[in-house]
């Protein structure tokens, strides 16, 4: 059985006073189930939103993480920073990240190695922009941004992976893949997976989908073979609405 993951990424929203308030939220909404749930605020509430979880089987992760170890980079965090926390998951690859900040396939290796070597999970986000679609190029390009960014590790740290698809189109812009497109689309990267690593690695790995999920259409969406649940990003900011997605599954 795959796990079941839903996680909500906060982006640049909730100052620390708003993040208590949610998280307190969340912890008595959300009630236990099979479902895994993670959480990732900015990172200035990190260290506070790990205390306020503790008693509670929600996770933390980041929102990005530098690639070098240490040293002379302005502004910048590290995988040992994160770590030492209690942080032990990171969204890499967000399209924000790779849109407004530069963040290419080659730069964006380098990060999972250095979350891999620090034993973290990731979620790696990658999905095609409209352009793309129009063309019917969506295959190539989420195929080219998984070779390029994630397919270079070793077989036995897909443990560590979680896939995220995101098509670019479909974040924060109200409009969601159909459940077929969702399911066709990840039906293809479990195929690619499994062709290039094992048939083991391509079933065992969760592959959530991500572009305006909302409590009206996370059902449809989750109710596909290979979508394995979601990342939000708009509707993981009101407990309601994220406690909805979260009972979907
Ligand atoms: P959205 O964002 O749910 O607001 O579309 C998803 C994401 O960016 O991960």
């Amino acid at each position: 059985m795959r796990k079941k993951i839903v996680a909500g990424n906060w982006k640049m929203n909730k100052n620390l006073a708003e993040t208590k308030t949610l998280l307190l939220e969340l912890k008595t909404k959300l009630t236990a189930s099979q479902t895994e749930i993670i959480v990732a605020p900015t990172y200035t509430n990190l260290g506070s939103a790990v205390e306020i979880l503790e008693d509670s089987s929600i996770t933390v992760a980041a929102q990005n993480m530098h690639q070098a170890e240490n040293g002379a980079y302005t502004g910048e965090i590290s995988a040992d920073m994160l770590k030492s926390i209690g942080v032990e998951t990171v969204i890499l690859g967000h399209s924000e990240r790779r849109a407004y900040f530069g963040e290419t396939d080659e730069l964006l290796a380098s990060k999972v190695n250095t979350a891999l070597q620090h034993d973290m999970t990731i979620i790696f986000c990658f999905g095609e922009e409209l352009e793309d679609r129009k063309k019917n190029n969506h295959f190539s390009v989420v195929e080219n941004q998984l070779k390029k960014g994630v397919f270079h590790i070793a077989q036995e740290n897909w443990k560590n992976v979680i896939l995220a698809y995101e098509p670019v189109w479909a974040i924060g812009t109200g409009e969601t893949a159909s459940p077929e497109q969702a399911q066709e689309m990840h039906a293809f990267i479990r195929k690619t997976i499994a062709n290039t690593f094992s048939e083991k690695v391509a079933d065992k790995v969760s592959i959530l989908y991500g572009g305006s999920v909302k409590p009206n259409n996370a059902e449809e969406i989750f109710a596909n073979p290979d979508v394995d649940g979601g990342l939000i990003g708009g509707a993981a900011l009101d407990a309601e609405n994220f406690a909805v997605i979260a009972n979907a599954i």
